[in-house]
């Protein structure tokens, strides 16, 4: 048994997909903007810092509860679309834990997958409508793999981002069916999905921290 150790972990993975988000803010508006309305980065920012803060305060938490109470603060402190989406992607990692008290790679697994389902039960977008949910999906697909193939913990996390970095860079060419750059059409044909993009961002800085921790 190793619940320090577990649970110290997800409050750093957090913290990375934190900072990652902080550090690339001004690039992510920009995408936001070209289709949307150029707030993606900064509130998805302003999310992830009360996040940070509200998992820092807790006292002994679960890694279920880590997630769970991320998700809950990404939801409350993001107005609109996106800060529901998100906190949908925690909520669903979060339950997908619920009474573990280790993070392995059925685990692993089930959270990439169980942020997926949530994320689609709340927006009901599918692959190809140009959302986050096309860097998720095909993240959850290399996590499936990657475990059928007993790869580890680091490296299916590894494949988990390449696949969340290929499918968000796939949105460029992808016509958006939802969210404020669906009233463009065909004409958002070229830009890349901010949302996919910060997914993509925060799954390699989830694989940062493992993969760091291995070597
Ligand atoms: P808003 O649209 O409220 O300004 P943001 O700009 O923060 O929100 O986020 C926009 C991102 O939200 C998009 O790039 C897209 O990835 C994601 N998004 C929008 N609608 C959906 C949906 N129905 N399902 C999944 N993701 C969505
Ligand atoms: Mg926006």
């Amino acid at each position: 048994m190793n619940l320090m150790r577990d649970t110290e972990q997800s409050i750093q993975i957090i913290r990375a997909m934190a900072k990652v988000i902080m550090t690339e803010r001004d690039y992510l508006s920009s995408l936001d903007s070209t289709v949307g309305d150029g707030d993606h980065g900064h509130n998805l920012a302003k999310a992830m810092k009360t996040a940070v803060e509200a998992i820092e305060a807790l006292e002994e938490p679960t890694v279920n509860e880590i997630w769970r109470v991320t998700g809950k603060n990404v939801q409350d402190s993001v107005g609109g679309a996106s800060g529901l989406l998100f906190g949908a992607f925690f909520t669903g990692a979060g339950r997908a834990i619920k009474g573990k008290s280790e993070i392995g790679l059925t685990e692993v697994v089930d959270m990439v997958s169980g942020g997926l389902a949530q994320v689609q039960k709340r927006g009901k977008a599918q692959p190809g409508d140009k959302t986050m949910v096309d860097a998720l999906a095909p993240a959850a697909e290399a996590a499936q793999q990657a475990a059928e193939a007993n790869l580890s913990v680091a490296e299916t996390l590894s494949q988990i981002a390449n696949a969340a970095q290929t499918g968000a860079e796939a949105t460029q060419e992808m016509v958006a069916k939802h969210g404020r750059a669906k009233f463009l059409g065909e004409r958002s044909i070229g830009y890349q999905d901010a949302g996919a993009t910060s997914m993509a961002l925060m799954l390699a800085a989830w694989a940062d921290v493992i993969v760091g921790e291995t070597v």
